[in-house]
């Protein structure tokens, strides 16, 4: 069973849209279409069996996406597709989002991120939807790495600061997208030593450079079946991104440099990902 964890849902007409799609197209070399319909979604999410959905909450950088649009969209297809909350804690009635996303629209995690939002994981705030999100049993992913917005406070973002949420909310499950690019290995130290922590491997493919370096890294510390698979679409493909993994181990087995495992591509495709995440399978529920 191949689980993509890491995938949004929007529609996102206007300024933001046009800043995102020309960092996008710095990142990628190509257009992206970024207002997306459930139709593109659905297509986007076809060859994965199950995917995370979420959308973005952050107003310091103009991503004010709402949970209700990704919780309609889930219920196209409730089987296959679980819906995360994006939650910003700066925000009045966080904590009552949470709950509301949890009991009133069905959603079962989070989608936090404190670069883009502008604020200190530690931030009381932020302490009282962990604690929350710890007590419901909510995995959350965290977009813990760097950004483009010139708002967007780095000091905000490298993974070890996570190590402190772990130490006080120990049954939370987390996810570091993107193995917290560019700081890989602070996060690849970081999932080593909290069991509960994960890192995702979404949108690294297309810098293959560091691509290679942080899963190498990952095999070198023995923390490679901590990493989960993820896309980021509408930012990469389920295609692009499979291929992608293909492409990096093949590339270290024609280097003369340490090679990446022949088998990496299977384990990671076939991570028991909702086991880890302590989410029940959408089609058993
Ligand atoms: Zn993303």
């Amino acid at each position: 069973m191949i689980i993509d964890c890491h995938t949004h849902f929007w529609r996102y007409p206007g300024e933001l849209t046009e800043e995102l799609a020309r960092e996008t197209y710095i990142m990628r070399q190509q257009e992206v279409d970024l207002d997306i319909t459930p139709e593109m979604h659905a297509s986007a999410v076809a060859k994965a069996d199950r995917a995370i959905v979420f959308g973005l909450r952050a107003p310091l950088t103009g991503f004010l996406t709402v949970n209700d649009t990704v919780a309609e969209y889930i219920r196209t297809d409730p089987k296959k597709l679980i819906g995360f909350a994006a939650i910003c804690p700066t925000e009045d009635h966080a904590l009552e989002e949470v709950d509301r996303a949890v009991q009133k629209l069905g959603l079962r995690g989070l989608k936090m991120s404190p670069i883009y939002g502008g604020w200190d994981p530690l931030d009381p705030r932020a302490l009282k939807i962990f604690a929350r999100a710890e007590e419901l049993g909510l995995p959350i992913m965290l977009h813990q790495g760097t950004t483009y917005p010139r708002k967007a406070p780095l000091k905000y973002a490298n993974p070890v600061l996570l190590e402190d949420i772990a130490l006080r909310y120990p049954d939370l499950k987390m996810i570091i997208a993107h193995i917290g690019h560019p700081w890989e290995a602070e996060a690849i130290v970081l999932i080593r030593k909290q069991p509960n922590v994960f890192a995702d491997i979404s949108a690294l493919f297309y810098r293959p450079w560091q691509y290679y370096n942080s899963l190498r890294l990952a095999v070198e510390y023995g923390v490679a079946d901590k990493l989960l698979f993820g896309t980021d679409y509408p930012i990469t493909t389920f295609d692009e991104s499979v291929k992608g993994l293909h492409d990096v181990v093949k590339l270290s087995q024609e280097m003369r440099l340490p090679p990446l495992p022949e088998d990496l591509p299977a384990q990671i495709l076939h991570r028991d990902t909702l086991g880890l995440l302590g989410l029940d399978d959408p089609a058993s529920l």
